[in-house]
């Protein structure tokens, strides 16, 4: 597969070039030549597959020839020892996906790119430098997908006291490869000093760095996989078992509110509309990816908080960035989301409105929701699932959805147990959450300038 800058001035890349750049020498983001289609046989069959196999089907065309099949199948093995459960919630279905190590389905990237740059480094020397910006999820989940892997080493950047206590253990405890800042400012500042970082030709010649964020394309092809076997499943008329870490801990009380019974259940033959909780939209551009494959997706709800770029966007054709704003879903505050550029070069904004239904939802509907499905569903949702949820029932409220409907959970409502717990009662935690607590955070506090980012990475570098 070649990859082309968005910008258009870059030369075309292969995807082990694309991977480990990062960000296109012209600061674009690298899109796919084309979107490669599933072959029939696998299309057909994505409802019944293992997930391991649509997550190989799904990757080998974007990694080839540059990771050969034995070794993706190798990689997708260790990287995905658990499953996203497509689980049944009051009127409705739960895409879960928490169920990795760090609790939120930025595993799903993390864990296929740490082992996939390991093995396009495998015999060099000089050891690579990551850098990445979160918002809160992110940060852990590259450092837990990278943390003791050789010739790699991880520098993550976070906005001071915007992350939860659990999230900072996350980023901060692992110590050993992974080093974390946490800056004095915005995520939106983090991302803006990680972009000029990569694109800094000084710091380039001396270091080997590359991205992790989402604005790295080896993190959103592998996200494509539980799109199309959600979507699979779901055309089939199946659900799964109630997955080990499912939150539901609750007797349950009668259907979700909304449209009252089981309204928008699976029905075999009935392709799912997916609803995403989006910040940075690298979710929604996998989704896309996935759709454009031929994953049977009716449509997309693109649900945000009150950081509504891409809402305000879908309804007006104006791309208006703006400055986030702080909310109780922390990962999705991003007034300037980087995935647009990639969104765009795919899809015109008619042919978004057409597939993607954009809605912004406030903290107080967001609770609203947590609160209703806990005591009408006996579901728990984390406050950026919840954001999903609301997001849908404001569709549904105006007739702009019908039939089965999907809500990605973006992560275990245990990760935000200060926001829910006063909601929905106690979460448990998982065992992986548990462990994490244990650690103790060690971080450099930085200003957000892009300077003290450079001298951190030069004295890194000769450590
Ligand atoms: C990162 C994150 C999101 C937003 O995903 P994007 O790909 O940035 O749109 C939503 N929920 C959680 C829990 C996250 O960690």
């Amino acid at each position: 597969m070649r990859y082309f800058s968005t910008r258009g001035a870059a030369e075309a890349a292969g995807f082990a070039a694309a991977a480990l750049a990062g960000l296109a020498p012209d600061g674009g983001l690298f899109v796919p030549e084309e979107i490669p289609p599933y072959p029939a046989a696998v299309r057909s069959s994505l409802g019944t597959m293992d997930y391991r196999d649509i997550a190989f089907e799904t990757i080998k065309p974007w990694v080839s020839p540059d990771i050969p099949e034995a070794a993706l199948e190798e990689m997708v093995r260790a990287a995905y020892p658990f499953e996203a459960p497509l689980v049944g919630a009051g009127d409705r279905q739960v895409l879960e996906l928490f169920h990795g190590p760090t609790a939120a389905f930025k595993d799903f990237g993390a864990r296929f790119r740490a082992r996939a740059f390991s093995y396009l480094r495998r015999g060099e020397d000089k050891a690579l430098r990551i850098i990445v910006a979160t918002s809160g999820d992110t940060g852990g989940a590259v450092a837990d997908g990278f943390f003791g892997v050789e010739g790699i080493s991880v520098t993550v950047l976070y906005p001071r006291g915007r992350v939860s206590p659990l999230q900072e253990r996350q980023i901060a405890g692992l110590g050993g490869n992974v080093s974390a800042l946490a800056v004095e400012g915005s995520f939106d500042d983090c991302q803006r000093m990680v972009k000029a970082a990569l694109a800094d030709a000084g710091l380039k010649k001396r270091l080997r760095l590359s991205s992790a964020n989402s604005i790295n394309v080896s993190r959103l092809i592998p996200q494509a996989a539980y799109y199309a076997a959600a979507a699979g499943r779901a055309l089939e008329g199946r659900i799964d078992p109630d997955g080990e870490a499912s939150p539901r801990s609750y007797p349950r009380r009668g259907a979700a509110p909304g449209t009252g019974g089981a309204g928008h259940r699976v029905r075999k033959g009935e392709a799912i509309t997916l609803a995403v909780p989006s910040g940075n939209f690298g979710n929604l551009t996998a989704g896309i990816y996935a759709w454009k494959m031929g994953a049977p997706v009716r449509r997309f709800v693109a649900a945000t908080n009150i950081n509504k770029t891409i809402p305000d966007y879908l309804e007006s054709g104006d791309y208006r960035a703006r400055p986030s704003l702080a909310t109780i879903s922390n990962a999705m505050d991003v007034g300037a989301p980087s995935n647009f550029e990639r969104m765009a070069a795919h899809l015109s904004w008619a042919e978004m409105k057409e597939h993607i239904l954009g809605v912004s939802v406030t903290d107080d509907e967001t609770r609203a929701a947590i609160r209703a499905v806990r005591d009408s569903a006996g579901y728990v949702l984390d406050p950026h699932s919840g954001v999903g949820w609301a997001a849908a029932d404001k569709l549904l409220e105006r007739g702009l959805v019908s039939g089965p409907l999907g809500i990605l959970s973006t992560a275990h409502p245990a990760k935000f147990a200060e926001t829910v717990e006063p909601l929905a009662g106690p979460v448990p935690v998982p065992p992986s959450l548990a462990k994490a607590m244990e650690r103790s955070p060690r971080s450099r506090v930085i200003p957000a300038e892009i300077p003290a980012l450079a001298d951190i990475l030069y004295s890194a570098e000769s450590d």
